[in-house]
């Protein structure tokens, strides 16, 4: 996809945005914008940085580190893949955020690994797999408590929030009750006087659904750069 279509996605999702905030109630620009440029090249990222988006989010580490490294602009990059234990280095130090926090040894290796480069915490998500699908991380509802708990005990680490990607439908009423599923834990965990900021949640194929739900950072990839490119 070219510099213009980019550019002119992010023009047409941010107006949508605005709208989406305005018919379900919510604060205008409480919805960030995060842009998935996983499957794309520097120049998409670079085009869509043009277009006035700072925040980028990356599955793969090598990948993303490659990137980053030819990378001029000072970029924020998100983590939202897997995290395996051989990974946990690079991403603690290469990345601001990670989305996909499942495990309390992971979150144990990225706090200690962070502190060893860094005075400001990397901030994190717990994934939280809300549809129960056997083939997607994240933990259950009943083990977020938990972890959270362990996490808010690690100096490396800033809990902000939760993110789910749920159960693939088109159906406008599932995905909200799905997304409904996730805004109602971290109201429990805010309830408990967690302070969180960040609902994460809500992609190309859903993202109206997580506004109307609450979402305050929306991951969208495909709107904005097209399909995956071959590289
Ligand atoms: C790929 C991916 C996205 C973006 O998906 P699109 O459908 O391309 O918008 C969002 N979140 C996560 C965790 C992803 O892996």
């Amino acid at each position: 996809m070219n510099t213009a279509s980019i550019q002119s996605n992010i023009t047409r999702i941010r107006k949508q945005i605005c709208e989406e905030e305005v018919r379900y109630h919510r604060q205008p620009g409480s919805v960030q914008l995060l842009a998935v440029s996983k499957y794309h090249s520097l120049a998409a990222i670079e085009a869509a940085h043009a277009a006035g988006i700072e925040q980028f989010a990356e599955s793969q580490v090598q990948v993303a580190l490659d990137k980053m490294e030819r990378c001029t602009a000072s970029l924020t990059w998100h983590f939202i893949g897997g995290v395996q234990a051989n990974k946990t280095k690079a991403i603690a130090e290469h990345f601001a955020w990670v989305h996909s926090l499942a495990r309390e040894k992971i979150a144990r290796r990225l706090s200690e690994q962070r502190l060893a480069v860094s005075e400001i915490p990397l901030n994190v998500c717990i994934q939280v797999n809300i549809s129960n699908e056997p083939q997607k991380s994240g933990v259950s509802e009943e083990a977020v408590l938990p972890l959270a708990e362990q996490v808010m005990a690690l100096p490396g680490l800033r809990l902000r929030g939760l993110m789910a990607i749920p159960r693939s439908t088109k159906q406008f009423a599932e995905q909200r009750a799905q997304f409904r599923r996730l805004a109602a834990l971290y109201q429990q965990l805010q309830a408990q006087g967690y302070c969180l900021d960040t609902l994460s949640m809500g992609m190309s194929a859903d993202w109206p659904a997580a506004v109307a739900e609450g979402a305050t950072m929306i991951r969208v990839g495909t709107d904005i750069f097209g399909k995956k490119q071959e590289r």
